[in-house]
């Protein structure tokens, strides 16, 4: 894949309103935020839920998105869903788009939306499909690459899940760092807004990223965050927003420190035995679930006994609790053990 950075700083800041819901606010925000954000964003065409749900003003907004650039010098950005918005935004020299999450998991869109921006090498930003999958994600980058876009980075929003969580959307920070496995040289910015839900999560959000090295922040930011048309919980003030940037901890990536790259080479060392002895101890497991299985095959019981797993999970999750450590990481780890012991005993009893 071509990729040109067009990222120059670190964090990148991104910011604006969920949704351009008049000329006054857009002005009003846009003026706040100069200085503080290095692209100005509110949504033209917002994908809603419910047909009912405010649904954006439409091309109508993007005067104002053009009104924004020339009175504060601001970059501007919206969401485009579909190759008329494209064009659309193109017309009114928008100068950098991005590609909502709702749009990603769409193979056709994305396409549609890849080809209308064919000999157009402006920035554009993809949002993690909603789904907890990397797949689509970079089926995206690849499609726009093909049409000759090399300007992108990708934005990572949290993922949808079925479990009630703190989050309106799960970080699952594992995603965005194997997407960064995969493509070097990507830029991920991190978008707090849509991962927390609520305001009051942003900064705890915000700081994560920077801790997880991420380029940068997009952050809806509103003059009358309560008032907002969509997604009124998570908007904060343009000042709320420097506050938050100025706490920021910037931690750097590379340790120039000699002392402080041998303190970390001591802890490592120190991980890397006790992940040696917790593989040897899971293979005297391993050997003993063999054991287990030859007798259950000579004595004809079935593998699966769930009175036995279940005191294997409470009892697990009772010395977790003990010890203080997350209780949901033993019971998730232990359910992958178990998995891989009944595939263990299934191979005997063929
Ligand atoms: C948005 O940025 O306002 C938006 C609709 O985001 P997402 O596509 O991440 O839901
Ligand atoms: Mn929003």
């Amino acid at each position: 894949m071509e990729i040109k950075e067009f990222i120059d700083k670190k964090p990148y800041v991104i910011a604006g309103p969920c949704s351009a819901e008049s000329e006054e606010q857009i002005l009003q925000i846009a003026k706040e935020l100069k200085g503080t954000a290095d692209v100005f964003r509110a949504g033209v065409w917002k994908p809603r839920t419910h047909p009912n749900s405010f649904k954006g003003i439409g091309k109508d907004a993007l005067k104002w998105m053009q009104q924004a650039q020339l009175q504060t010098g601001m970059k501007v950005s919206t969401e485009v869903a579909t190759a008329k918005h494209v064009e659309l935004c193109l017309d009114a020299g928008i100068d950098m788009l991005w590609i909502g999450a709702r749009t990603t998991v769409n193979p056709f869109y994305v396409q549609e939306i890849a080809e209308a921006l064919k000999g157009v090498d402006i920035p554009v930003f993809v949002k993690n499909p909603i789904h907890p999958e990397i797949g689509l994600w970079l089926g995206a980058f690849e499609r726009l690459n093909k049409s000759g876009v090399t300007q992108i980075a990708a934005i990572h929003r949290g993922f949808y899940s079925y479990e009630k969580l703190a989050f309106r959307n799960d970080p699952k920070w594992e995603l965005p760092i194997r997407l960064r496995e995969e493509v070097r040289d990507l830029s991920i910015i991190c978008d707090p807004s849509h991962i927390s839900g609520n305001a009051s999560l942003i900064e705890d959000v915000s700081q994560t990223a920077m801790d997880l090295n991420m380029d940068g922040l997009m952050i809806e930011t509103h003059n009358k965050p309560s008032k907002a048309l969509s997604d009124a919980n998570q908007q904060i003030l343009p000042i709320d927003l420097e506050n938050i940037l100025n706490n920021l901890i910037l931690r750097d990536a590379k340790l120039r420190d000699e002392a402080f790259k041998k303190e970390l080479f001591a802890y490592r060392s120190q991980i890397d035995f006790l992940d040696t002895k917790i593989i040897d101890l899971l293979n005297d497991r391993k050997n003993i679930v063999e054991d287990i299985g030859h007798f259950k095959n000579k004595n004809k019981l079935t593998i699966f006994q769930i009175e036995r797993w279940f005191d294997i999970l409470k009892n697990r999750k009772e010395n977790a609790k003990s010890l203080g450590i997350d209780e949901q990481m033993i019971a998730e780890l232990f359910e992958l053990i178990h998995k891989y012991s009944i595939l263990t005993q299934t191979k005997i009893m063929r």
